[in-house]
């Protein structure tokens, strides 16, 4: 038997409109799953229900088919999947890895030991470590304010090392770098890193492209599949497009929205290669369709051009 068939995703979270950082993104995925002669799968990332919009959702699907970017299965909604994250939940629970957390956002603050890298909070662990009393002491005031406690996983100390496509090897030791780590929020809805997992499992993912934020991310996740049995996609974290102030591209850097790129450039292929071109795809910022650029995509190349790098300014 050959090697399984590559499944790539497009993950967009519909809070806002498109920018030029999720058409990189999608474009990243595309063509690193297109690449290998894989697939794309579309997933709707809504799992965070207050801010999630069905018309940016429509929205996205429209401009990720006006830039050629289209997918092979799905779109898959995070809102339909709440049994099987639950299951999930369950699973985790039986193996005697998941207990409460009362702490409040101010106290999380307060306690999350400084982090290396300055990317992520590591929790410190106090209500791991809580008496039967202690306990059912925080849940009654809780319970008092008409609130329930958050879901936490257990770490071990244990090393999770991995060979990331574009950032080579990545490790981070679960318990120092990671900290038990949320897995159902305080409003009672599933945590992303419990949801990408499922999700990736279920849809048969096994190709993920996705921005450097994540990579601190991957070790839990491949934590979790291993505790829940499943594979461990191949891993591709690509640099972030930033605004020329530092910070990666978002709703506020409206001359970035898909539909400002286009009013600009006066095409959607004008808009892709120029996105391609800031984010080193292509060397010329000329027009281009995705399979155009397919055609000279390198994955080792774009190794050479993204390892070490966090971010690529966007202008
Ligand atoms: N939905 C996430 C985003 O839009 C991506 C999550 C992932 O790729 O794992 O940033």
């Amino acid at each position: 038997m050959g090697s399984p068939a590559i499944v790539g995703r497009f993950a967009p979270s519909p809070t806002g409109v498109m920018h030029a950082g999720n058409i990189f993104a999608a474009l990243n995925a595309w063509l690193l799953a297109k690449s290998q002669g894989g697939r794309i799968v579309l997933r709707i990332e809504d799992l965070d229900a207050q801010r999630s919009r069905r018309e940016y959702a429509d929205k996205v699907m429209r401009d990720f088919e006006a830039l050629g970017l289209f997918w092979d299965a799905g779109p898959y909604h995070q809102h339909d999947r709440q049994e099987a994250y639950q299951d999930a939940f369950e699973r985790l629970r039986a193996l005697g890895l998941v207990y409460p957390c009362y702490c409040s956002r101010a106290e999380l603050n307060a306690q999350s030991a400084p982090h290396g890298m300055g990317e992520k909070a590591v929790y410190g662990g106090r209500c791991r470590r809580l008496s039967a009393s202690g306990r059912a002491k925080l849940e009654e005031a809780l319970a008092r304010q008409g609130r329930e406690p958050s879901m936490r996983l257990i770490v071990p100390a244990q090393t999770i090392a991995f060979d990331d496509a574009y950032q080579g090897l990545f490790s981070q030791r679960l318990d120092e770098d990671c900290g038990d780590f949320l897995v159902k929020r305080s409003d009672g809805g599933f945590a992303y890193q419990l949801a990408v997992v499922v999700d990736d499992a279920a849809q048969g993912v096994n190709c993920v492209a996705r921005g450097y934020d994540l990579l601190v991310s991957t070790p839990q996740q491949i934590y979790l599949q291993g505790l829940l049995g499943f594979e461990t996609p191949q891993y591709a974290h690509f640099p972030l497009l930033c605004a020329q102030d530092g910070r990666r591209l978002a709703k506020r850097n409206k001359d970035a929205s898909y539909d400002e790129l286009l009013a600009a450039f006066g095409s959607p292929e004008a808009v892709l290669g120029h996105v391609a071109f800031v984010g080193r795809l292509q060397d010329e910022d000329a027009p281009a369709t995705p399979e155009e650029l397919l055609r000279t995509f390198d994955a080792r190349r774009m190794r050479e051009r993204y390892e070490g790098r966090v971010s690529i300014a966007f202008g």
